[in-house]
């Protein structure tokens, strides 16, 4: 296998640099038609190759096409990330050292929280314990605004996450930082922040809600896979599977 990198390569790494992440199928229809307009060979099953040979072309400039889930739907992504800088000081060049505070706090909130959520008004009421100059409340809900439109943050209803691209970019930065609170999807492994929890205390382990919706699928009495309690939360249903069947 040649790990020249071509025109296709190319083509690939330009688009993931104007969006910054892209799911599964989309990375795949993307790897098709770059094959198909630069005339390289194209295997269903080779994408993960092809992006390990742009990787190797990105390692010196501190940059990676890094895959991982989304907490929302549970689907694989793509990223393009940054590897030089090991704290969000990777976002200097497009927010000001007020906004990076605030965007900071807005983690703390998110991972100290149990489900993985801030709220506006806890977000809004954070600012009055900025050390750097104070954002106003308009500043505020226009910096929340632009953390959504720069991918950062997901918003719905007033209710923040971190979004699938920042989760993937900022994985070992949130994994030294939060030490003592991130825990881990007991299921897939991965860094867990929306997700389910079990109420017996002595167990306490999470769960991704995707994760959860596929581990209990057609299971009537669902327990705790770690301590075998009753598993008391609604089971959200397999997202993926229902947008294919053609009801
Ligand atoms: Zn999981
Ligand atoms: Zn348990």
């Amino acid at each position: 296998m040649s790990r020249q990198l071509g025109d296709g390569h190319r083509r690939f790494l330009q688009t993931m640099m104007g969006v910054y992440i892209i799911d599964e199928l989309k990375a795949k229809a993307l790897y098709q038609y770059c094959c198909e307009t630069f005339k390289m060979q194209c295997a269903a099953d080779r994408l993960d190759e092809f992006i390990e040979t742009i990787n190797l072309k990105l390692q010196p400039m501190f940059m990676q096409v890094r895959k991982g889930m989304s907490e929302e739907n549970g689907h694989q992504y793509y990223a393009l990330v940054n590897t030089a800088e090991t704290d969000i000081t990777r976002m200097t060049s497009d927010y000001a050292d007020n906004e990076l505070e605030l965007f900071r706090k807005t983690m703390d909130l998110i991972v100290g929280s149990e489900k993985g959520t801030a709220s506006s008004t806890d977000i809004l009421n954070s600012t009055d314990t900025m050390t750097s100059k104070k954002l106003k409340k308009s500043e505020t809900e226009h910096l929340l605004t632009r953390l959504v439109q720069d991918k950062w943050l997901c918003e719905k209803r007033g209710e923040y996450t971190l979004s699938t691209r920042c989760i993937i970019e900022m994985e070992p930065y949130i994994r030294s930082m939060y030490q003592d609170q991130v825990k881990m999807c007991h299921i897939c492994h991965n860094v867990a922040f929306q997700c389910q929890i079990c109420e017996n205390p002595s167990c306490g382990i999470k769960i991704h809600n995707p994760c959860v919706a596929r581990y209990f699928k057609g299971k009537m009495e669902p327990q705790c896979p770690a301590c075998d309690d009753f598993w008391p939360h609604e089971i959200p249903e397999v997202r993926g599977l229902r947008s294919q069947s053609k009801k």
